[in-house]
């Protein structure tokens, strides 16, 4: 038995990667994995507790790429044993036990979207996954909408977010953000047009990727498959995520999306109700209309409250 993270799935073959020896192998699920009789302790991953808090019950658990398992190396097939608890998960894209995200945008062409940026922060700390915004093409906005962006961008970084302007994704950019990569599993996701293919193209070369021949039986190649894949980078492994086409806030309610605005908890303190406040209607609210958080950030979050709510309210 030995252990190995999933780094490709396509129609139920699992490609992995040894965690000893570094080795790519192909595997598959073990019949046993298929059902597996979970409760509220059960050590297995946020979703499957969540749904079994009040009763245990048998769910069927299929391991997705990024997940940590054990597999008999014993068998040719590497047939996959075990499945460890995930440390976080996403589902569309669908993958586990991810470091960092990164999220990247352009200033122009698309304009930049703070609507879409503060979707995406909300989303990754519900999922408790470090993003990183990356900001393409700053070369081409002239130096009033520079100076905006930098006020702004500013204001994320001083409450915590890591962010890079970028003009190119140039040789020389690469450069700085091959730290960034270093010994970490990062996924990355965009929108069409914000130089994510640019980027992932470039590190490319450098990929110790394995030749994939397009699969014969399937009849297509693969450049028209959608599936999420790792490839090994920098000593660390690199998602190119198709999906986020629709960013679902999921099971997320508007009552706990206050704490996913990561700089309105210490704000809160001054409101009347203090932690009980939701900075919506409530008098005294030290957030509501607060001069130091950025106004599109509690702008988006009383949009973000109300889709929440609204949504609700119809099923
Ligand atoms: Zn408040």
């Amino acid at each position: 038995m030995r252990l190995a993270r999933i780094i490709k799935l396509i129609g139920g073959l699992y490609t992995i990667q040894d965690l000893k020896s570094g080795e790519l192998l192909d595997a598959v699920a073990s019949g046993k994995l298929r059902f597996v009789r979970v409760d509220e302790y059960s050590p297995f991953n946020v979703s499957v507790s969540r749904r079994t808090k009040k009763e245990p019950q048998t769910v069927q658990i299929s391991p997705k790429v990024g997940d940590i398992v054990r597999y008999d190396d014993e068998d040719d097939n590497n047939p996959i044993q075990e499945v460890f608890e995930r440390k976080n998960e996403l589902f569309r894209p669908d993958i586990a036990n991810i470091d960092q995200i990164l999220l990247m945008f352009s200033a122009v062409l698309p304009d930049l979207s703070y609507i879409l940026l503060d979707r995406f922060l909300v989303i990754m700390e519900q999922a408790n996954i470090k993003p990183i915004i990356i900001i393409s093409k700053i070369d081409l906005i002239n130096e009033e909408e520079h100076n905006e962006l930098e006020r702004n961008i500013m204001y994320y970084k001083k409450i915590g977010y890591d962010v890079h302007l970028v003009n190119n994704l140039d040789a020389e950019t690469l450069e700085d953000l091959e730290d960034v990569f270093k010994d970490k599993v990062t996924a990355v996701a965009g929108q069409t047009g914000v130089g994510k293919s640019t980027l992932l193209n470039s590190l490319r070369p450098d990929l110790e990727l394995r030749t994939q021949e397009p699969s014969k039986a399937l009849g297509r190649g693969k450049h028209t498959t959608r599936h999420t894949e790792l490839f090994l980078y920098k000593g660390g492994l690199v998602a190119d995520t198709p999906g986020f086409s629709k960013l679902s806030f999921g099971k997320i309610t508007e009552t706990e999306l206050k704490e996913y605005f990561i700089e309105f908890g210490q704000y809160s303190l001054g409101c009347k109700f203090k932690n009980r406040c939701y900075h919506i209607n409530e008098p005294d609210c030290n957030v509501k209309n607060n001069d130091e958080i950025l106004e599109s950030r509690r702008n988006n979050y009383q949009l973000f409250y109300n889709e929440i709510k609204d949504k609700k309210e119809i099923y």
